[in-house]
């Protein structure tokens, strides 16, 4: 395997030594550091598993946590004023709001409702529109691990490079696109109408980086890399009781110069990235 592996956990290591050196600061300065408060509307057993790396990972750095459960059946307004209520929190300085959510919640419409300044996940529409002008504080979390991925590659330079990103989701496809326009990345975003006209492989074979995030075992095929890619799996798939992502890895790895192993990579990172939201948002408000 020629490809070297992009390993979120020593990315992560680095960034969460600035962010408890950054909380011991905080709290002399202001006697107190940094609370984050998560909304769990129902039971999910795939938030349940995010919600206890998201606990253990803030006690880690000294970030209080809060997990706030609501019954699956609360009214949307009613879940609204509650959001109203963190926003006006003294000691809260961040939100999160655990998806999915019960079919009768508009989950766009909620985003709306959480503080730009508490929103720690980026999904706000002010937040959003700040990565358009490249002057967002807080930046949707694995987006932004697929950013220091890329940064943790020493002998990258990013401007002028060509990149392709599977997948065009909020929370990942587009907000990346738009952080690499910002680093001067020309920038293609393929989606599943890609995939239905049956043109990805050729995409794909272009790119110099390759970012996937779709949630499709095996999509895209190990031959399709382009020699010396660097490829950036965020794919998360169930295989047989196995974790997956959505690129071919062992052919992958082959052509491609670095590539994320699944799991290992972009996941370790997510959750740190969302603690250093934390506490930006915590500054900001202080
Ligand atoms: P999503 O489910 O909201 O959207 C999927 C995207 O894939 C869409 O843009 C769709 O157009 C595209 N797509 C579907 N079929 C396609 C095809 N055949 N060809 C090309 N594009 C196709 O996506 P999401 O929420 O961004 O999640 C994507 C994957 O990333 C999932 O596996 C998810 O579990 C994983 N994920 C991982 C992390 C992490 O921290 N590692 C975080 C978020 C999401």
């Amino acid at each position: 395997m020629p490809a070297k592996l992009l390993e979120g956990k020593s990315v992560a290591l680095k960034i969460k030594e600035n962010i408890r050196a950054e909380i011991e600061t905080l709290k002399s300065k202001y006697g107190f550091g940094p609370k984050l408060v998560s909304v769990q509307v129902g039971e999910n057993s795939a938030s349940e598993i995010y919600i206890k790396s998201q606990e253990k990972t803030a006690r880690d750095l000294g970030i209080d946590y809060e997990l706030k459960k609501i019954a699956a059946d609360i009214k949307q307004d009613e879940l609204i004023k509650a959001i109203e209520l963190l926003n006006k929190g003294k000691s809260v300085n961040g939100i999160i709001i655990q998806m999915p959510l019960p079919q009768h919640i508009d989950a766009k419409l909620i985003s709306r409702y959480i503080s730009p300044l508490k929103d720690i996940e980026a999904v706000h529409p002010q937040n959003m529109g700040e990565i358009i002008f490249g002057t967002a504080k807080v930046l949707p979390c694995t987006a932004a691990a697929c950013m220091e991925l890329l940064n943790s590659v020493p002998e990258l330079e990013l401007y002028g490079k060509e990149a392709v990103v599977v997948g065009h989701s909020e929370i990942v496809g587009k907000p990346l696109a738009l952080l690499l326009l910002n680093k001067f990345v020309t920038t293609t975003v393929c989606h599943i109408a890609t995939g239905k006209r049956g043109t990805l492989p050729e995409f794909v074979k272009k790119a110099e980086i390759l970012i996937v995030a779709v949630g499709k075992a095996g999509l895209v095929k190990g031959d399709w890399i382009k020699e010396g890619a660097i490829v950036i799996d965020v794919g998360i798939n169930r295989v047989e009781g196995k974790i997956v992502g959505d690129v071919e890895f062992d052919r992958a790895a082959e052509k491609a110069s670095y590539i994320t192993p699944v799991p290992g990579g972009v996941g370790p990172l997510t959750v740190t990235i969302l603690m250093r939201n934390v506490v930006e948002a915590f500054k900001q408000q202080a």
